[in-house]
């Protein structure tokens, strides 16, 4: 795939912070819709390999295009846009997998599909989770849960781990993300009655997401559900400070800081003690 000076730029990434944009301007308006509707293409940014922290054991990461909130401490804000990403077959990306099967299972691994929000392109992403599954690659998405009521059982039952965004509480959430939670709220309990594994990943901003009574709201919520695995406590970082800058977008963490290993230890300190595991 071409970028507007004539560059190849390559399915694969060596990371998720190398930006990407207007890769998928060429695709007709109606071919995206059709993608939408049936699922048979997709816009990614890349596939990224040796994973260790987005599931378990070493993966592959596929960072798909487009997602409708608006995090302040978004680190990828060129995957907000689907045309930014590039045009990919379903049966193209499942191929892209296949390479990496024999060393996935060696090390326990598997594909996760992230974003931007892999629901955007819920067709997309459930057929290439359900070629990885067919092929018997251990499946997981991350994702923020918004668009969690357009996932079908029959499209769950072709994932097999779920990283669900819980970014904050109430009102703060709304101010955080732009949306409020409580779709993804009810997609954590449906996958709580569905006993499908669960790792929550909550980002600490100083400031920002560290008031203790709301992370105590998250962990109360997270440990009532019976199904969460682990909880990734992240710490706000600035590497994706510079996407916010190439793309002309206000950045209003400009000058947020991340937080001391204290803060973090105090956060995973709630989280466990309500029983719940953190990394
Ligand atoms: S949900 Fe993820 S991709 Fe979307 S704005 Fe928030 S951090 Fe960025």
């Amino acid at each position: 795939m071409a970028d507007s000076t004539g560059k190849q730029t390559s399915l694969e990434a060596k990371s998720p912070f190398e930006l990407r944009v207007n890769l998928g301007n060429d695709v007709p308006e109606t071919d995206v819709r059709t993608a939408l509707a049936q699922g048979d293409m997709g816009f990614m940014h890349s596939f990224t390999t040796g994973s260790a922290v987005d599931g378990p054991g070493v993966r592959v990461v596929g960072w798909t295009s487009g997602c409708m909130w608006r995090c302040q401490y978004c680190h990828n804000p060129d995957t907000w846009t689907m045309r930014n990403g590039i045009p990919v077959s379903a049966p193209q990306a499942i191929q892209e997998l296949s390479k990496y099967r024999h060393g996935l299972k060696t090390m326990s691994g598997g594909v996760t599909i992230s974003g931007g929000e892999p629901l955007m392109q819920r067709r997309f992403t459930i057929k290439v989770l359900t070629g990885a599954k067919a092929m018997g690659i251990h499946t997981a998405i991350e994702t923020n849960g918004f668009l969690g009521a357009e996932l079908s059982d029959a499209d769950l039952d072709n994932i097999d781990l779920v990283l669900l965004g819980l970014k904050a509480w109430g009102e703060r959430h709304r101010a955080l993300t732009g949306r409020d939670n409580a779709p993804t709220l009810e997609l954590a309990r449906r996958l709580a009655a569905r006993r499908l594994p669960v790792w929550v990943r909550f980002v600490l901003v100083p400031g920002l997401t560290d008031d203790a009574d709301e992370i105590a709201q998250i962990a109360d919520f997270a440990a009532g559900l019976g199904n969460v695995e682990r909880v990734d406590v992240l710490p706000f970082h600035q590497m994706g400070r510079f996407k916010w800058q190439a793309l002309g977008i206000r950045y209003p963490l400009e000058h947020a800081e991340p937080p001391s290993n204290e803060a973090v230890e105090r956060a995973c300190g709630m989280f466990r003690a309500r029983g719940l595991l953190t990394h």
